[in-house]
């Protein structure tokens, strides 16, 4: 199954620009690769160069978006596609990105977890989409 992954909040704790705090993703996410599920990380991290308003000053590159690529690099997940499905250009030109799955901390009805000692905001509960998962078989 093809699944799409939203990030903060979803696979770390909201910290955004920063790379949130783990949450439990890891262990699940590989389980979902390891049993042949395509993984397409699908966040609104980007990656631009910010113009200084000062020109004196240096221009900044901001990779938020390679970074969450390299969490999954560390967390050594591999990764089917980036924001987009690749194979989805020979039948679309919709900017959504294909999936038969997502998971995504502010999508309805996934599980969600508040714990003021992790983080200010929500994120999602991993042990309850793993339950989930196996209740759906799509993990066995
Ligand atoms: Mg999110």
């Amino acid at each position: 199954m093809i699944i799409a992954i939203d990030f903060d909040g979803t696979c770390v704790t909201h910290e955004y620009p920063k790379i949130g705090k783990d949450i439990g993703a890891v262990p699940v996410l590989k389980r979902l690769v390891s049993q042949g599920h395509k993984l397409i990380l699908f966040t609104m991290r980007d990656d631009k160069i910010k113009k200084p308003k000062d020109p004196t000053e240096r221009i900044k590159l901001e990779e938020y978006l390679q970074e969450a690529v390299e969490w999954f690099g560390a967390n050594a997940i591999p990764l089917f596609g980036i924001q987009l499905n690749p194979g989805q250009k020979h039948w679309t030109t919709s900017n959504k990105c294909y999936a038969e799955l997502y998971i995504d901390d502010a999508a309805l009805g996934c599980p969600i977890k508040y714990d003021l000692n992790i983080a200010e905001r929500p994120f999602v509960d991993w042990e309850a989409v793993e339950r989930l998962l196996i209740e759906k078989q799509i993990l066995r």
